[in-house]
């Protein structure tokens, strides 16, 4: 089975669009990620699968803190700066802070998590983290379905 054929039928599992920020040496990493899953209530904890070559591994290794913002549908611009997709164009992105991490303004949920397990699985690490502060806003979901962003379509009786 070829690469092509494996993200084609994973692209099928719509998903939201996340960026993953840790911060080391008060520098601030982002990454996109839509590979993020709630994974326990009691503790709270979600996964995120990282890729041995994002320049997010190591720091997130070592800062051993994470957050999780889930982007909002106007937010798609942020999903391709985060990705690299933009990278001719240098922006400028600021943050906020919950419990002293940087989260994304405007993001429809902000998850602060410390690292509680990481398991290293073919090419990627899963970071388990325990969730130790979240922030929500109103809006709709950013969504990534057949390598494509997409936004819900309204609902018509
Ligand atoms: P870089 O390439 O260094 O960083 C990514 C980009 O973010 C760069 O352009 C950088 O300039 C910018 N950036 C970082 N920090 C800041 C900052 N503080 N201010 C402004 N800009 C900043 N990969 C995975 O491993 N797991 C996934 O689940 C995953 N899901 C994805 C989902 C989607 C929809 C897309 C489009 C990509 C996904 N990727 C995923 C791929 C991943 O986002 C890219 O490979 C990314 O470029 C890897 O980032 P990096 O950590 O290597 O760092
Ligand atoms: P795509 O067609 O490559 O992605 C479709 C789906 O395939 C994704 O939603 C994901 O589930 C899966 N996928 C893609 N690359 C993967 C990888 N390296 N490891 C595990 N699963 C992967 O969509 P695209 O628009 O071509 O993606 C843009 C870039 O972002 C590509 O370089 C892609 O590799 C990367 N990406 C990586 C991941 C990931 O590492 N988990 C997820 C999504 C996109």
């Amino acid at each position: 089975m070829d690469d092509r054929q494996f993200r084609n039928a994973m692209g099928k599992f719509a998903t939201g669009v996340t960026v993953v920020t840790t911060e080391l040496n008060g520098e601030v990493h982002g990454m996109t990620a839509n590979a993020f899953m709630s994974v326990s209530l009691d503790p709270k904890l979600v996964v995120v699968s990282i890729g041995e070559r994002a320049r997010l591994l190591p720091k997130l290794k070592e800062a051993n803190k994470f957050t999780v913002n889930i982007l909002a549908s106007d937010q798609q611009e942020i999903s391709m700066i985060f990705a690299g997709q933009l990278k001719d164009q240098k922006k400028t992105v600021s943050f906020e802070r919950l419990e002293g991490q940087a989260v994304i303004p405007g993001a429809l949920a902000q998850v602060v998590c410390e690292v509680s397990a990481e398991h290293v699985e073919g090419d990627h690490t899963l970071f388990i983290g325990k969730v130790i502060d979240i922030r929500l806003e109103e809006g709709d979901p950013l969504v990534f379905f057949s390598g494509r962003y997409r936004t819900l379509a309204e609902e018509t009786n």
